[in-house]
């Protein structure tokens, strides 16, 4: 039986004032104890928002990480030993945003990968298609390739402390979303290949669906058998919302 996590990406939005209300608002949310909660907001507001929450079941990650785990001459970077020197838990890898707009390859997505690791951060490798590859029925061959690259780079044993966000490009932030039935086929596809490699670390995986994910289709969404709870941009921006969202995974 997978444990339910549902993350909340905050992206590149708020201000002190406008976080930290958002950040109180989850801090008051009920959490299922037998689900995981987890938000993700900018670096720069890590660690106000883990005082915030250092009483709640909630944990703090980040969107990103440098590829070169500790320190040194890397202008503008945040390593993963930093990430977790301020209490972050987990860590987005490759979301479509940083593959698409800053050009991160399988080669780096796999450096960052590993370096979250390496410091204890649990990696959420993000793959998914976009439309024009859906459109020319390359979805499977696509996500299946995206993962393929990590696991040949890493290894599956890199795999048995790790979560996998499947986020199609065309549903994020567009409200469009995958119907149940795309999602379930697409993470099914992903079980099954890594269960190719390995049975146990296939079972335990769990793989989150993102792309407007809303209370509204939450429910459908987290019923199918394949869906291990979700990765919420917008909608985790509502604290009501994501809890509404969050309660569907504990349902
Ligand atoms: C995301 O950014 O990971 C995401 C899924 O965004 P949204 O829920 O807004 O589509």
């Amino acid at each position: 039986m997978r444990r339910p996590l549902v993350a909340g990406n905050w992206k590149m939005h708020g201000t002190r004032a406008s976080v930290d209300a958002l950040a109180q608002g989850v801090s008051r949310m009920e959490v299922d104890a037998s689900i995981d909660v987890a938000v993700l907001p900018p670096f720069l507001y890590l660690e106000r928002v883990q005082q915030i929450l250092a009483e709640s079941p909630v944990a703090v990650g980040a969107q990103n990480c440098a590829k070169d785990a500790w320190q040194g001459a890397l202008t503008g970077e945040v390593s993963a030993a930093q990430l977790a020197d301020v209490g972050c838990k987990l860590v987005l890898i490759g979301h479509s945003e940083r593959r698409q707009l800053f050009g991160e390859t399988d080669e780096v997505i796999s450096r960052k990968f590993i370096a979250a690791q390496s410091c204890g951060l649990m990696p959420v490798l993000c793959v998914g298609e976009s439309l024009e590859q859906r459109q020319a029925g390359r979805t499977l061959d696509v996500v299946s390739e995206q993962l393929g690259n990590v696991i040949h780079e890493l290894g599956i044993g890199a795999f048995s402390n790790a979560v996998i966000a499947y986020e199609p490009v065309w549903a994020i932030g567009t409200g469009l979303t995958a119907t149940p039935a795309q999602a379930q086929a697409v993470h099914a596809a992903i079980r099954a290949q890594l269960a190719d490699e390995s049975p146990s670390v296939a079972q335990a995986m769990r793989i989150l669906y993102g792309g407007s994910v809303k209370a509204v289709n939450a429910v459908e969404l987290f019923g199918m058998a394949d869906i291990d709870g979700g990765l919420v941009g917008g909608a985790s921006l509502n604290a009501d919302e994501f809890g509404a969202i969050c309660r569907a995974a504990g349902s």
